[in-house]
């Protein structure tokens, strides 16, 4: 598997969709030159893994990327996307989390669904369901993680220091 991307150019900016594996091979190049004029938005739902090189690889894209447009925003990240805002304190580089996908798991019919959380500019932790209702089957879906750290991240501030 690798990393696939799309762009889609909307009225005042432009939406990234990143998809599939990011590892060592992942080409950011073509994707800092897009980090122009406007508003930028990553879409990350697409994003099934990430190896300790695709991090490093990661890091090194934000961080150029930070420096094309200071103001992006990190949208609808996948749970393995999460998994790393959570441990890599620099990984958003510059930009905003603005939602992320919350991963449910219907024991019922075996369904796994995602839910999107939008999240605050500022302020405490959204309050995560730990059952919804099962798009496939109307039976109970579970949340597929841990409720309480899933976005710890949000903990550090969305507009703090840049450590790391
Ligand atoms: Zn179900």
């Amino acid at each position: 598997m690798t990393m696939h991307w799309a762009v889609e150019n909307l009225g005042d900016g432009r939406r990234i969709f990143v998809s599939g594996a990011i590892t060592e091979e992942a080409d950011f190049q073509p994707l800092i030159a897009l980090g122009g004029e406007g508003r930028l938005s990553l879409d990350l739902a697409g994003v099934e893994e990430i190896n300790s090189c695709g991090v490093r690889e990661w890091i090194h894209f934000v961080r150029r990327l930070s420096e094309q447009a200071p103001t992006y925003d990190l949208v609808r990240c996948s749970p393995a996307i999460v998994r790393q805002l959570n441990m890599v304190s620099n990984f958003r580089g510059s930009g905003r989390v603005g939602s992320v996908m919350l991963p449910y798991y219907c024991g019922n019919c075996g369904e796994e669904q995602f839910r999107l959380l939008e999240l605050p500019p500022e302020g405490a932790s959204p309050a995560i369901a730990d059952l919804v209702p099962c798009g496939a089957c109307g039976g109970e879906a579970e949340f597929d993680d841990l409720p309480e750290s899933y976005v710890g991240f949000l903990a550090r501030s969305q507009n703090g220091s840049r450590k790391g």
